[in-house]
């Protein structure tokens, strides 16, 4: 029998999440702990400490290699001029170009598109594949811009980063808040200033401009694809294995629909605007039916669905949780209330450090995002490499492909996280600032 503690509840969880906290980054506010930029810096410290990185290089890779701030005018659809601030951070080119998304929001940060671009630059070298890492942003919010605003945005946005992007230097895709329009536009006015037609400076645009077939689904591909191989890894089976995912636009839909697709149960999905469960599972194909005709998957009651609450849904038991919407869903806050087995990261930096030592307490089996997500840089990759090539590959052959990368990068961080006795996030980031360090030291010093 358990012995009762004479400490109340409450105040018993408080002190552990004070210890908690304490163990990794000494009086960490909660605004540090959501700070995307600190976590990289923890997550990047704790990988180079257990790999006994030369302190020069480590000091090199722990910063961008360049950031760029640009204040960009825009003739307003009333005939005011608005002026937003965007951004443009490259952190690596040491394994080839830099690559990464555009982001639209009105709460982008500096901080946040640095931690974005370190993050690139880890998970293209957990897959393996010759690029560095960057992203841009801008603040702004595009629900409320009419489309010939976001078009004269995007122009100038991309005319003041000339100098930097390029098929050889660095190659923009889109990312929240951005699509295939936004990367068409990027195209052409960069192609308008070289005077010639340069389709691999961006990647992720429309397929009859030189996007890859297969781009759209393939971060929700990636996943399913790990997925399958924690399950093996685990010994558990897909037949009654339940999933629940937070965020159902690009990745999330993808991931769910995929997994349907191949007999996981889906009990739960959560937007924005609601929470639905069915613990016989969700038929996915009939919820993006509803989707697509009510715009939202409120309202859909087919086969026994019910709305439920969001927050409570998030912490309902189940062998897979995928967060596929934002960042720092997962925080010191709600990480002890999760009772899933697997964590399998759609979104980028969705689990805080705190986080992470209370889910490592829980010993839940993470994919973290920099595999699990990098499904869609990797397509990105085939993207740049059929433009440059001139030859465009049929949906198999870049699914085979996808296929073999990310089943690659699962086992290089299995093996990893075996040879090292580490956590999977620990063992990926190990194993990227590996690989980042070697051809920093290959390359050697211009200094
Ligand atoms: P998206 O805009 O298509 O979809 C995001 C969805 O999440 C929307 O449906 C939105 O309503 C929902 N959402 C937002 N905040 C939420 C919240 N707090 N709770 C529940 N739902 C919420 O974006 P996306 O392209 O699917 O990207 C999602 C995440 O995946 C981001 O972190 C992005 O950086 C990351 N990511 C995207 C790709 C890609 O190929 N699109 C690749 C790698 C990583």
């Amino acid at each position: 029998m358990a012995t009762e503690s004479l400490v109340p509840a409450t105040e018993r969880k408080e002190a552990t999440e004070r210890r908690r906290t304490q163990a990794f980054f000494p009086q960490l506010s909660i605004e540090e702990e959501l700070n995307p930029w600190l976590a990289q810096e923890a997550r990047f410290d704790f990988a180079a400490k257990k790999l006994n990185l030369d302190d020069g290089i480590w000091k090199l890779l722990r910063h961008p290699t360049r950031e760029l701030i640009v204040h960009i005018p825009v003739m307003m659809d009333d005939g005011h001029l608005e002026v937003f601030t965007g951004y443009r951070v490259q952190h690596s080119i040491s394994r080839g170009p830099s690559k990464g998304g555009v982001r639209y929001a009105p709460d982008v940060s500096l901080d946040e598109v640095r931690a974005l671009a370190s993050w690139m630059t880890w998970k293209c070298a957990v897959v393996n594949i010759p690029f560095g890492g960057a992203k841009g942003g801008i603040i702004c919010d595009p629900h409320k811009m009419s489309q010939g605003e976001l078009e004269r945005m995007t122009r100038r946005y991309t005319a003041e980063l000339m100098e930097f992007i390029g098929p050889e230097k660095d190659v923009p895709a889109p990312d929240m808040g951005t699509n295939e329009q936004t990367m068409a536009w990027m195209m052409d006015t960069y192609s308008m200033h070289m005077r010639q037609t340069v389709t691999s400076v961006v990647t992720g645009k429309p397929v009859e401009l030189g996007g890859s077939r297969g781009r759209l689904e393939a971060t929700g591909r990636g996943i399913s694809i790990v997925c399958d191989h924690a399950l093996k890894h685990l010994g558990m089976a897909v037949s009654g294995c339940r999933v629940i995912v937070q965020g159902f636009g690009n990745v999330g839909s993808n991931a769910a629909k995929l997994l349907f697709e191949k007999g996981y149960s889906i009990i739960g999905i959560i937007d924005l605007d609601g929470g639905l469960a069915n613990p016989r599972g969700i038929d996915i194909h009939a919820l993006l039916r509803h989707r697509a005709e009510a715009g939202t998957i409120v309202g859909f009651g087919f086969a026994g669905a019910e709305q439920v609450d969001p927050a409570e849904l998030f912490a309902r038991e189940c062998e897979i949780l995928i967060p596929a919407a934002t960042e720092n869903v997962i925080t010191s806050r709600n990480a002890a209330d999760l009772k899933c087995r697997i964590l399998c990261e759609g979104a980028n930096g969705p689990t805080t450090i705190v986080a992470d030592q209370i889910l490592a307490e829980k010993q839940v089996f993470i994919l973290p995002d920099i595999l699990a997500n990098a499904g869609g840089v990797t397509a990105s990759y085939f993207e740049w490499v059929q433009d440059r090539m001139g030859y465009f590959w049929n949906e198999a052959e870049v699914n085979r492909r996808l296929d073999l990368i990310m089943s690659e990068a699962f086992d290089a961080v299995i093996s990893y996280a075996k040879a090292h006795n580490v956590n999977n996030r620990i063992a990926a980031y190990m194993l990227a600032v590996d690989r980042v360090a070697y051809t920093t030291k290959q390359r050697g010093m211009y200094a």
